[in-house]
C-alpha cells in the first residue's frame, strides 16, 4: 500500500503570508537507514526521527545546501546521524560507542545540526534535547539558532514485530506577517487534531499533501514546492580513499606493507570498496 510509495515533501504557504507549512513522509529513507545501520528498537526510532528532523531542516533553512543533524546520547555514549543533500538523497550512522547498546536522548543528550555552505563553510547549532525528544529539540534548534519559531513533529510507526510502517512529520513556521488571530487558530489547531502522531503518521502514509491541506484547513493558501526524497549516499571510492589520508604516514605504509589491496566498507551504505596499494602510494606522495 502506501508504504511502498516514493518519499516526498510538500511545502505549503498562506496567502496572508502568516504561515509556512513543509509535510514529508520519509518511510523509504528512513527504512533503509535502519537497515543499513542495524538498527533496532529505540535505536531505530531515535534513528528515525534524526534523519527525517535533518531532512527537515535542510527543507526549511537551506534546500540546496547539505545538512547534518548529530545527536549524542546522554553521558557522551553512541551517535545518531542524518546526514541530508540537496538532490533529496539523505543516509545515516549509528554508532553505539564502547559497551553501548542503547543511544539515550536522556538529560545530557546534545543535538547538533550543522550545515555546509557553498563556501566550504559550516554554520552550526548546538542545543540540548528537552525530554528525550527529537522534535522538541528540533523546535529549540529552529528558536535558538535560526530565530525562527515553529511547531515541530517527527516520528515513526512499527509492527509489532519491528519493521518501520511508516515515518514522517511536519513542520508549522510563523512567518513575520502572522498576526495574533491566525496564530491563536493555528496553536488550537495543532494542540487539538495534530498532537495525536499516530493519526498524524497516517494521513502522511496516504499523502503528505492530505495533511498539509488538513493543517492550513479553512485558510487560503498554495502548494509552493514539492521534491522528491530518497535514501542514497554519496560514497566512492576516491572519497573512501581521502578518508585515509588523515592517517600517519607510518601506519599508510604499514597498510601497504604485504602488497595486497586493502577492503573498506562504507560505514554509512555498507558499499564495499577495494583499494590497491597503488592507490595508498598516492597518499604518500602527496604528504
Ligand atoms: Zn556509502
Amino acid at each position: 500500500m502506501g508504504e511502498q510509495a516514493q518519499d516526498f515533501a510538500v511545502t505549503g504557504v498562506t496567502h496572508d503570508g502568516a504561515f509556512r507549512v513543509i509535510v514529508l513522509r520519509s518511510t523509504q529513507t528512513t527504512r533503509r537507514s535502519i537497515e543499513t545501520q542495524s538498527a533496532e528498537g529505540q535505536n531505530a526510532r531515535h534513528l528515525a526521527d534524526v534523519v527525517t528532523g535533518t531532512i527537515l531542516v535542510r527543507l526549511t533553512m537551506a534546500p540546496t545546501y547539505r545538512v547534518q543533524g548529530i545527536v549524542r546520547g546522554a553521558g557522551g555514549k553512541g551517535t545518531l546521524v542524518g546526514d541530508s543533500h540537496p538532490d533529496g538523497g539523505a543516509r545515516s550512522l549509528l554508532q553505539r560507542g564502547k559497551g553501548v547498546t542503547e543511544v539515550s536522548l536522556g538529560q545530557g543528550a546534545i543535538m547538533q545540526m550543522m550545515r555546509t555552505l557553498p563556501t566550504g563553510a559550516v554554520h552550526q547549532g548546538v542545543i540540548e534535547v528537552p525530554d528525550g525528544s527529537v522534535s522538541a529539540a528540533l523546535m529549540t534548534y529552529f528558536q535558538a539558532s535560526e530565530q525562527i519559531t515553529s511547531m515541530v513533529r517527527v516520528g515513526s510507526r512499527f509492527s509489532a514485530d519491528g519493521e518501520l510502517e511508516v515515518a514522517g512529520g511536519y513542520l508549522v513556521q510563523l512567518l513575520p506577517e502572522v498576526s495574533r488571530a491566525p496564530l491563536a487558530v493555528m496553536t488550537e489547531r495543532l494542540d487539538l487534531d495534530f498532537s495525536d502522531l499516530d493519526q498524524v503518521l497516517e494521513v502522511v502514509q496516504r499523502d503528505p499533501a492530505e495533511l498539509l491541506a488538513e493543517i492550513l484547513y479553512g485558510m487560503r493558501f498554495a502548494e509552493t514546492q514539492r521534491s522528491e526524497l530518497r535514501f542514497s549516499c554519496h560514497c566512492s571510492q576516491v572519497r573512501v580513499l581521502a578518508s585515509l589520508a588523515s592517517l600517519p604516514r607510518s601506519d599508510i605504509e604499514e597498510l601497504m606493507a604485504d602488497g595486497t589491496p586493502i577492503h573498506m566498507t562504507c560505514d554509512y551504505c555498507g558499499s564495499e570498496y577495494e583499494l590497491p596499494t597503488s592507490a595508498l602510494a598516492g597518499l604518500l606522495s602527496k604528504s
